[in-house]
């Protein structure tokens, strides 16, 4: 997988080496690489085919007493974690002066634990994109690059008025870090226009300010940024506030979905249908394209858990689910609707399509048996549907209701409604 992060290890014992590859390898998915000295090292990273994304490496191994290693990789590019038996303020001055991402102290109980923990949450900053907006090209590129080496992707704008175009080309962005002073339009403003259309869960934004004191951070603040920095800071503080923001959204999200997520399936639930499914047909009837709702049901349902206990109707429902997702489009609003029932939301099929695309829905159920604890366990399902020009959700699912109870009574397997 390209996606994989490559994690190199550099650590003389041996015992420290397998503990924390055997942790990484159970945290995330990284390709990891060791060695046990600079020498090691050196051979690793130049004859890599890929580069490194991040490195953790013992300050001290045998043949760089003096933390060589670190001014090595750096000077490789390749971001770094640095664990260390011993520590003081001159190592940690030195240390941070070659801008390494962190550093860990071994020997404290929790230390495994906390590199663990920044090394599992580095790799999923790759997933989320950073915007800096900053007008000094040196300052902007420092933030940038420090962003970077905590692995995330990084974009850039020159003022406020760029920063909001590059924010609205690009919906992956869930941090911003800007400056305060910049030509055209400042910070402050920037962060307030942006809190227009992207709330403080979902966007997360931090406000650099130097020279105009607190006064400048309560306004970032006021304007709706989640948090600031006073310049200059230091870069544990940097590092620091920005992962507690990226927790907060990602906290946000799980919390977010699990009110909108059937557990078992993963599909969305009966809430987010209503909630998600108003919005829809609202703007199917502004667009003149028509609705269709379907209503699903699971055929001997009870059967199935009579026969093959909970577990069985479980696997069932899941991979009916699983099969109603792949089948649909993105933009189709796909739902647990309650215990053996789904439902589906689409928009812009006309009568015929909808009677196609059903048929082949209801055929991919009936054709595949869903294997559980060594058997097959072959299942169909009721289809009723209603296809409106125009409608109002809650009528059309009592339409769809009752065309599912004609398919039942008519035999099961089978589609009404269209
Ligand atoms: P019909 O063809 O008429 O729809 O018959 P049916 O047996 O599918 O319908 P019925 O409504 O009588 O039974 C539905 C069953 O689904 C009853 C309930 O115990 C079971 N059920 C509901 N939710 C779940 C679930 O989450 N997991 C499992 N395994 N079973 C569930
Ligand atoms: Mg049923
Ligand atoms: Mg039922």
């Amino acid at each position: 997988m390209s996606n994989q992060s490559r994690i190199l290890v550099v650590e003389d014992s041996k015992f420290f080496r397998t503990l924390v590859c055997r942790e990484i390898a159970r945290r995330i998915d990284a390709e990891v690489v060791t060695a046990q000295s600079l020498a090691e090292a050196k051979v690793k990273v130049e004859a890599a085919a890929r580069p490194f994304d991040l490195a953790l490496a013992d300050l001290i191994l045998p043949d760089a007493q003096e933390g060589e290693v670190v001014d090595w990789l750096q000077g490789h590019g390749v971001p770094c974690i640095v664990f260390t038996g011993i520590f003081s303020d001159e190592l940690r001055e030195r240390l941070l002066a070659q801008h390494i991402i962190d550093y860990v102290v071994k020997d404290t109980p929790s230390s495994l634990n906390y590199l663990m923990g920044l090394v599992e949450e580095l790799s999923r900053n790759r997933q989320n994109k950073v915007l800096v907006v900053d007008d000094s090209a040196t300052a902007r590129h420092h933030i940038a690059g420090l962003l970077q080496s905590y692995q995330f992707q990084v974009v850039e704008a020159e003022d406020g008025e760029q920063g909001l175009a590059v924010l609205a080309a690009d919906p992956d962005i869930r941090l911003v870090v800007t400056d305060y002073h910049m030509p055209v339009m400042d910070g402050v403003e920037m962060v307030k226009r942006m809190r227009a259309t992207h709330d403080q869960d979902r966007l997360a934004i931090i406000g650099v300010s130097s020279g105009g004191g607190s006064a400048l951070s309560a306004r970032f603040i006021k304007f709706g940024a989640n948090d600031f920095i006073n310049k200059p800071f230091l870069p544990e503080e940097f590092l620091w506030r920005v992962m507690q923001n990226v927790r907060m959204l990602d906290m946000v999200k799980r919390l977010t979905e699990l009110t909108v997520i059937d557990p078992l399936t993963g599909l969305h639930n009966r809430r987010f249908l209503f909630d998600a499914g108003r919005t829809l047909i609202a703007r199917a009837a502004r667009d003149g394209v028509p609705v269709t709702v379907a209503m699903i049901d699971v055929d001997h349902f009870k059967a199935v858990n009579d026969t093959y206990g909970h577990d069985g109707g479980d696997a069932v429902l899941r991979r009916i689910g699983a099969v109603l997702r792949s089948m649909s489009r993105a933009s189709d609003v796909v739902a647990r609707f309650g215990g053996e029932e789904f439902a589906i939301l689409a928009t812009d099929m006309d009568e015929a399509g909808a009677r196609t695309y059903f048929e082949r829905l209801r055929a991919a159920i009936a054709a595949e048996p869903v294997p559980h604890d060594g058997q097959a366990l072959a299942v169909t399902a009721s289809f009723g549907i209603c296809h409106a020009a125009q409608g109002a959700l809650d009528g059309m699912l009592k339409t769809a209701d009752e065309m599912l109870y004609r398919a039942k009574a008519n035999g099961r397997d089978r589609i009404e409604g269209v």
